[in-house]
């Protein structure tokens, strides 16, 4: 994300311009479904050219805002909020230099500085930017959203496994018994939780815009703590030069059960995106990452190999029928998965040996509390 300095008349001009865009979005859908943008184009584009004030490039960006839509869901009637993002590309927005980005606008071509942080010019520096690039406009500020193609570095060749849980109530748990989701985290989870059911209950107009404005408010809020969970995972694997470990996604499927209700939309949303995040930058890190087969790693025993559902008293303990070995249930996958992993590795085979002491031998007799 890159912010846009501007002063009133250059906001005036861009938020005119986001308005002009939406309506015309907004006056092309109804015209009837089309799932191409060349039939569209032929329907709306001079409408919309003389309707809305528009430039060329303008109105076909309109277009294919309409027909994305319209791709994913046929049946959708689509609106669009009036200050609703624009997807700008090449031929109407153009970088002059990190700090300056030339946009058109309904007043024609405009160059406004961005206000560039440290990290994002060392992520935007001599890197190709994609063609697609959204303005946004979100509490008083205008935002280009920029997506980048990053180099990758060369994978390391791994010494150890760093074996990981995904869970929807403890985010993250890895094979050395550490929990990634904080005390923060969760506090806030639950302010949004009970707020939510508050709003819900209430059920009015005013309630139900505050629910949707919440709900993008904790999609942001989620998305950052994705991003902070995946960097910590990602740089434990690189100082212990260790591979990363996760479940094959199909298993994960049967184990995490999702309804159909908002709350459980939203927390499948942020899992997925917690695991693409991982896997993003360990490529961009050049972590190695394996998957494994999800079956029966949080009922299998990591000391003595015995698998049984009984293995799980309660939802957070396992405890074998066989040995008693008992730890926390998100450590217990973490580490038959680490294990996995490190059976499935003939590259590290060297290593292997000590990974498996390291899973077998430090497990501790007892439980750790
Ligand atoms: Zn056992």
């Amino acid at each position: 994300m890159v912010r846009l300095e501007t002063n009133d008349e250059e906001k005036a001009v861009i938020l005119k311009t986001l308005e002009q865009f939406n309506l015309a979005c907004n006056y092309a859908a109804p015209k009837g479904v089309y799932t191409s943008k060349y039939e569209l184009q032929k329907a709306v584009y001079r409408e919309l050219r003389e309707k809305f004030g528009l430039g060329a490039q303008m109105v076909i960006r309109v277009i294919s805002k309409v027909v994305e839509v319209y791709k994913r869901d046929k049946t959708a009637k689509p609106e669009f909020r009036s200050r609703g993002a624009i997807q700008y590309d090449r031929r109407n927005l153009s970088w002059k230099g990190l700090d300056r980005v030339s946009i058109s606008t309904i007043k024609g071509r405009m160059t406004l500085k961005t206000r560039i942080g440290e990290y994002q010019k060392q992520h935007l520096c001599g890197k190709v930017v994609r063609g697609q690039v959204d303005l946004i406009y979100r509490n008083g500020l205008f935002h280009l959203a920029v997506v980048v193609d990053a180099p990758e570095e060369t994978l390391y060749e791994a010494k150890n496994v760093l074996g990981v849980d995904l869970g929807i109530e403890n985010l993250a748990t890895d094979s050395t018994g550490e929990h990634f989701s904080g005390s923060k985290v969760d506090e806030v989870r639950k302010r949004y939780t009970s707020l939510r059911a508050r709003l819900q209950a209430r059920g009015t107009k005013s309630a139900k815009r505050h629910l949707k404005k919440l709900s993008g408010r904790e999609r942001r809020f989620k998305r950052n703590v994705n991003h902070i969970i995946s960097k910590a995972l990602v740089g434990k694997a690189k100082r212990t030069e260790s591979l990363i470990a996760l479940e094959d996604l199909k298993g994960i499927r049967e184990r995490v059960r999702v309804g159909h209700n908002q709350r459980e939309r939203h927390n499948k949303w942020a899992f997925r995106q917690l695991r693409n995040f991982i896997e993003y930058k360990a490529k961009m890190a050049g972590v190695p990452l394996q998957v494994v087969d999800p079956r029966n790693t949080s009922r299998t025993c990591p000391r003595c190999g015995t698998i049984n559902g009984r293995n799980r008293p309660e939802r957070n303990r396992f405890r074998c029928v066989r040995c008693s070995f008992s730890e926390e249930a998100d450590y217990v996958a973490a580490l038959n998965i680490a294990k996995r992993a490190a059976f499935n590795q003939p590259i590290v085979a060297p290593s292997l040996n000590k990974v498996y002491e390291v899973a077998a031998i430090s497990l501790p007799l007892g439980g750790r509390s």
